[in-house]
């Protein structure tokens, strides 16, 4: 009945592509009783979401199976959402435009601790109760999966249960599961002591925590010795045997990455210290480049896309980048479709790379030293120097780059102002780089963007323990770049200090922090990570209310005997190699890279697989 007033709001708001669906590549099923219905939740807007790889993957994987309907739901924008609510529309999935309520499960990708507030609206707005306490057999299972479910505790009173890895596998079997316990018209609790049994899920009320009077962890524990006591993620073992769809969806409108992306290999080698990804990741695992380029072509086919952009967390430490290149640019260069390869490090760049994708047409050069100072990139084990980026950069402008964007971090661990005054007058060495080419070879216009982002210590990585900056150091190291970078040819762009304090709190909060979540929804909060409608007195005033202080989340620092609220997690590396890895940092020792000889992480003894 709704779905008539749907097409009358859809003419009221901005992009109603966001909201019809029905795009080319997506799937339509005629919906039975048996089939397992699954709502695959992205709590951020649709152009966002359409480019996220990940939910591209699933969604082509579960729609695979005859017998699951997996259909895309997204945080509907203010303006539609205030139209939803004018006209009683309940949220819902976009290929049928059934309220999220009907489906089995509703299974949301964590990619950034600041849009836990758009999980719990988009709950909301499916008419599903917000807490899992309160949610009864009618209901769907509220589950979550992706980077941040490496901390899940902050929602562990919102998410039925959690999916710790890589999904592929994994996911089959939970929906499996449930279509037999569907058949056999069994309970929403026995389907949850069943699910608890799969390796890699997470049932959070199956668990308890005793505080300190400190507020810090006393004990975490299984509620029932029949649960288990760690949780291990799951991996694909072989990525040239796992799943990647041969089809996309292409949106309508406009998204953020308009462009095939293709997955060339997971996990990282590298070991910087501040790096979450790099170390949940591993091991290292890639897929052939017959494989690759087998993909590609049938992806251009099916979507008319004139981009290829090659995806990984390194995407330069592929072991065979420039013949993957060469292969790629032969089989698209008359097509004239475009490669672009993103997160290319510096020790790395390849100038053949370069030159083979300057034959179709160049697209920006983006580096990312992190630290200005060769001091703390060895404190972060980022293991580039100075030269690296220069040589570098003379490449790109020698073959006609003229813009060039650096990433930098504020706020590492045992960083003083000499290394972020490090950071300016690298990207003035840049300048003077292309300035130094003849007036006659050099191409284009100067730019340099320098951007910094604050430093977030994240769970599973060697500075798990360390404090953050307060806002206040933060702002004043901003404030001194700012001052120091004078030059018009470079530009300097910076991260809210505040979000990443939030970021901070949520990435290493405890169960606690589930309260405050709630309390800043309910004051309005969503779209945390968009300036416009952050509110960061919303969150402030949410912490005091639930009497919860978030600098003993942030900026405290903890002790390597403190029980951290992820620490049944069995990610593969170690504490221990954590733990040697942060000491080191404190002597700016450099640890290799594990290809030219393993370091001992750890990965390699529960997790078979892979080369690393
Ligand atoms: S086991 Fe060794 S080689 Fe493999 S990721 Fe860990 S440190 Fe690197």
């Amino acid at each position: 009945m709704f779905k008539e007033q749907l097409e009358k709001i859809f003419l009221k708001v901005e992009k109603p592509g966001r909201y019809i669906g029905n795009e080319q590549n997506s799937v339509k099923k005629e919906v039975t009783e048996d089939m397992v219905r699954f709502a695959l939740a992205f709590p951020d807007v649709y152009e966002v979401a359409m480019s996220h790889l990940g939910s591209h993957i699933l969604y082509s994987l579960l729609n695979n199976e005859d017998d699951i309907y997996c259909e895309r739901v997204f945080a509907p924008w203010i303006d539609m959402e205030q139209k939803m609510i004018e006209n009683n529309i309940p949220l819902y999935g976009l290929e049928s435009k059934d309220p999220i309520s009907k489906f089995d499960f509703i299974g949301f990708t964590l990619q950034y601790e600041m849009s836990y507030t758009n999980i719990i609206n988009m709950i909301h707005l499916g008419n599903i109760p917000i807490l899992s306490k309160d949610r009864t057999d009618k209901d769907p299972f509220v589950i979550a999966g992706g980077p941040c479910a490496y901390n899940p505790e902050p929602l562990a009173d919102i998410i039925d249960f959690f999916v710790i890895g890589e999904g592929e596998e994994v996911n089959i079997e939970i929906l499996k599961l449930y279509k037999e316990f569907k058949k056999a018209n069994k309970s929403r609790s026995e389907y949850l002591e069943a699910v608890s049994k799969i390796e890699g899920v997470y049932v959070p009320e199956f668990y308890q925590v005793e505080y300190n009077e400190d507020g810090t962890i006393k004990e975490f524990k299984p509620k029932d010795k029949k649960y288990p006591k760690t949780i291990k993620k799951r991996i694909m073992k072989d990525l040239e045997e796992s799943y990647f769809p041969e089809k996309i969806i292409v949106p309508y409108i406009e998204t953020v990455h308009d462009r095939i992306m293709l997955e060339i290999f997971r996990g990282c080698t590298r070991g910087c210290r501040f790096c979450q990804a790099g170390m949940i990741y591993r091991p290292v695992r890639e897929r052939s480049i017959d494989n690759l380029v087998e993909l590609a072509k049938k992806l251009v086919e099916a979507t008319g896309y004139e981009e290829i952009s090659l995806s990984s967390l390194s995407t330069s430490d592929y072991s065979q980048l420039e013949e993957l290149v060469t292969r790629l640019m032969k089989e698209f260069k008359d097509k004239k479709i475009g490669l672009s390869l993103p997160s290319l490090r510096l020790d790395s760049f390849s100038l053949g790379v370069i030159e083979e994708i300057q034959k179709v047409r160049k697209t920006g050069l983006t580096f990312a030293p992190e630290a200005g100072s060769q001091r703390l990139r060895d404190v972060i084990n980022k293991g580039i120097t100075e030269e690296n980026l220069i040589e570098s950069v003379q490449s790109a402008f020698k073959l006609g780059w003229s813009t060039v964007k650096l990433y930098f971090m504020i706020g590492l661990p045992t960083e003083t102002y000499d290394d972020i005054l490090g950071i300016k007058e690298l990207a003035y060495k840049v300048k003077s780089e292309f300035f130094d080419i003849p007036r006659e070879e050099r191409k284009g216009n100067f730019k340099v963007t320098v951007s910094t982002s604050c430093f977030v210590p994240k769970p599973f990585t060697p500075f798990q323990w360390h404090p953050q900056d307060t806002i206040d150091e933060f702002n004043q190291k901003i404030d001194f770049l700012k001052k120091q970078i004078k030059d018009r040819k470079v530009i300097y762009n910076h991260h809210d200090s505040r979000l990443s304090f939030l970021e901070a709190v949520i990435a290493r909060g405890d169960r606690n922090i589930g309260k405050v979540l709630v309390k800043a929804w309910e004051k309005g909060c969503k779209f945390d990570g968009w300036s416009d409608l952050f509110n960061f007195n919303n969150w402030m005033e949410a912490f005091e209310e639930t009497g919860i202080d978030p600098d003993f989340y942030a900026t405290r620092e903890r002790s390597y005997d403190e029980v951290l609220p992820w620490d049944f997690l069995d990610v593969g590396v170690t504490k221990e190699f954590l733990i040697k890895e942060n000491e080191k940092s404190k002597k700016e020792e450099l640890t290799k890279d594990c290809r030219l000889g393993c370091t001992a992480c750890g990965i390699n003894k529960s997790f078979t697989g892979g080369v690393c």
